[in-house]
């Protein structure tokens, strides 16, 4: 778990847990030499190591939540192994209780980036794990759900959609959503995905991509689909669109699935392709979980 301090704002990767994904089912683009070529980039039993989390951004006695992690599970699936369920105690690790977030920024509506948005309440429905939080969607990730159209990998419908569609506010591509971030609408991997541009008090950014890209390689080969995405034309042009944005000067990028290579800058390798590299960030914790 790192920490990365920029001027007046201070980034923490919440770490959920661990996920051990199945190269061949879910990062089904990425073709079979580049894993053999990079076998720093797979476990020793040939699965994909990613996590999960959310990204706590302070700033003075302001707290924004972007993304809720995969919330409490540990299971197996043809795709995936997920070892799940630490956010809240790496909320409380670095200081910081549910009812500090004012903010709930979601980069998409997949199950392993809403899980700790709602607790279960027993004979009621679910109720918001961060109670003075305002939670925010995009319009167009939001619409599909609100036809009845739920794509694989979405949240719960009871547990989570129904409950976000009742205290939820909306936005459009390009507006602040909170002080000093901005919501860039990146559709492809979802219908609204979103990403999200933190600007510190010196003008530093950084690109908050959510599942725009699920591991590095896909910043170099951007015509490397993952299976859940659901337009993949969409995909290259929200990968062209961050790509351009994190070349910008003073700009770094923080991936919610890169481990602990999350936060990074992007540079252009000897073949002058884009290329993601790990920036100095503080080290706090271990992994709180492990698959
Ligand atoms: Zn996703």
């Amino acid at each position: 778990m790192r920490t990365l301090r920029l001027d007046d704002v201070t980034l923490t990767y919440l770490v959920d847990g661990a996920m051990a994904m199945v190269k061949e089912e879910f990062l089904n683009g990425i073709p079979a030499s580049y894993w053999a070529e990079h076998p720093d980039a797979v476990m020793a039993d040939g699965r994909v190591a990613m996590s999960a989390g959310g990204l706590l951004v302070r700033r003075g006695d302001h707290r924004v939540l972007i993304d809720a992690g995969y919330g409490p599970a540990r299971d197996t699936t043809e795709w995936a192994e997920v070892n799940c369920g630490a956010l809240l105690e790496t909320l409380a690790a670095v200081g910081d209780s549910p009812a500090d977030i004012d903010v709930l920024a979601l980069t998409h509506l997949h199950i392993d980036h809403t899980g700790w948005a709602f607790l279960p309440d027993p004979g009621e429905s679910a109720r918001p794990t961060f109670p003075n939080a305002s939670y925010l969607v995009s319009a167009e990730e939001l619409a599909p759900h609100e036809h009845g159209i739920h794509p694989p990998g979405s949240s719960p419908v009871e547990r989570v959609i129904e409950p976000l569609g009742k205290v939820c506010t909306t936005f459009a591509d390009g507006q602040e959503v909170a002080p000093g971030i901005v919501a860039v609408i990146t559709p492809g991997h979802s219908a609204g995905h979103t990403s999200y541009v933190v600007t510190s008090a010196q003008g530093r950014q950084v690109v908050v991509f959510g599942d725009a890209f699920h591991v590095p390689a896909q910043l170099t080969n951007p015509g490397w689909a993952s299976r859940p995405d659901v337009d993949t034309e969409r995909v290259l042009t929200a990968r062209a669109r961050i790509t351009a944005e994190l070349e910008m000067p003073d700009t770094l990028g923080f991936g919610c699935h890169f481990g602990d290579q999350a936060f990074g800058r992007v540079t252009r390798d000897d073949a002058g392709r884009p290329s993601w590299t790990p920036v100095p960030a503080v080290a706090l914790f271990p992994t709180p979980r492990t698959c």
